[in-house]
């Protein structure tokens, strides 16, 4: 007797285009959309083995579906993860894997620099509910340390953040969190899983808001969590199964066909991205320019020591503050005023009036996000053209 052969392991670019595809009984080439909120039993005892979970097949799609499956597949493994769980948006996906930990005299760490629903979970929400947080500058490893409580449960952080693309050391801050007995949540957006892996550095649990770069287009909101199976079993699985921020299963068939060809976007919206960083370095209008992977950046070293790659957002400063980052924003054709990113339509931010206008300027001072800030999100458009737009929003500041 021969030993069965050991399943092939296929590379990134190829699971994302099959990893996780269940084809139906007509054999269709592009996954099926299953649009139905339920399933039918061929018998009594059949639906009674299927809520027993002798049956594994699904039962309803609160927290089961067919193509929600094909999509939290693929995604586990592009993580090389044991499991996921997708979700309505990626503030669903945060609130569960946060909560999904915690109770009532529970202490969660995370730095200042947050996107801002995020920051209200931890600083305004979990308050209310008897979980006390402490917030800290996230690139300070001592003020990591000096946070953690005998009840710190939960640390949770995002890196590169928003808008400032700070780093943060992802593997030390595991090591400070678990020394303490505390998990470590990332929030990947802006590196996606093919630029970054925090799971692989350490980290206990990812989650990622899918609206952005896994759709790409701008089309759907989603979001998922991915995790080993016991992390699933024990914190998320019923929470989201009880609780009901469930993906629509249209959604999922969007971001389940927006992996197939994530990669390819992703590293041209990088190349853009590069290029243009560069060539806003070079501009006299330009006080500083903010790239994960550009030597000025403050955490160059770290950067390329637990990222692959930049990404696809810039951040930079013009000279002469709001006035001056308004001329800029409303001199450009191609580029489009949003605050979204991840698209295939480049897109620009004033963090400072948008995004987080709420924090007040005192926040938004101590987090380095001045008046001159803006945020570009690089699509898929002529990188040519796209400088072009921003010579002419450039010389509108100057
Ligand atoms: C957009 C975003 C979220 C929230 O995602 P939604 O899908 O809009 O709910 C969370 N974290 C980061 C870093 C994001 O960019």
């Amino acid at each position: 007797m021969s030993a069965a052969p050991t399943p092939r392991k296929f590379r990134s670019a190829t699971n994302l285009v099959h990893g996780g595809t269940l084809r139906s009984q007509f054999g269709e080439t592009s996954e099926a959309l299953f649009l139905t909120q339920g399933y039918v039993y061929p018998n009594m005892e059949s639906a009674e083995a299927r809520f027993k979970g002798d049956d594994p097949g699904f039962i309803y799609s609160r927290f089961s579906n067919p193509t929600v499956a094909m999509f939290e597949k693929r995604v586990a493994m592009l993580e090389d993860a044991e499991s996921a769980r997708a979700t309505a948006t990626g503030m669903a996906a945060v609130t569960a894997a946060i909560l999904g930990q915690l109770k009532a005299g529970d202490h969660v760490v995370s730095p200042k620099a947050l996107f801002g629903s995020c920051r209200y979970i931890v600083e305004e929400l979990l308050p209310r509910f008897g979980v006390s947080s402490t917030l800290i500058d996230g690139t300070d490893l001592d003020q990591w340390r000096a946070a953690m409580r005998p009840n710190t449960t939960v640390t949770f952080l995002e890196s590169p953040t928003n808008p400032q693309l700070e780093i943060i050391d992802i593997a030390a801050v595991a090591d400070i969190a678990h020394k303490a007995g505390a998990t470590l949540v990332v929030d990947n957006v802006f590196a996606t899983p093919l630029l970054q892996s925090p799971l692989k550095l350490g980290a206990d649990c990812v989650v990622y808001s899918s609206t952005k770069h896994m759709d790409g287009q701008g089309r759907a909101l989603g979001g998922v969590i991915v995790a080993s199976e016991d992390f699933i079993q024990t914190h998320i699985h019923n929470f989201l199964r009880q609780t009901g921020p469930a993906i629509s299963p249209f959604n999922a068939w969007i971001m389940l066909k927006g992996l197939e060809t994530l990669p390819v976007r992703l590293m041209a919206q990088q190349k853009s991205a590069e290029r243009i960083a560069d060539f806003l370095a070079a501009q006299p209008e330009v006080a500083r320019v903010l790239y994960p992977t550009r030597k000025d950046h403050p955490q160059h070293a770290l950067a390329m020591r637990q990222m692959s790659g930049g990404g696809s957002v810039i951040a930079f400063d013009v000279k002469g503050g709001k006035d001056a980052a308004f001329r800029f924003g409303n001199a450009l054709e191609i580029v489009k005023i949003s605050n979204n990113l991840g698209d295939a339509k480049s897109l620009l931010t004033h963090p400072a009036t948008t995004t987080h206008q709420r924090i007040g300027p005192l926040a938004r001072a101590e987090s380095g996000i001045g008046d001159g800030m803006l945020r570009l999100s690089c699509g898929l458009e002529d990188v040519e053209d796209l400088i072009d737009d921003i010579k002419a929003g450039l010389k509108a500041v100057g």
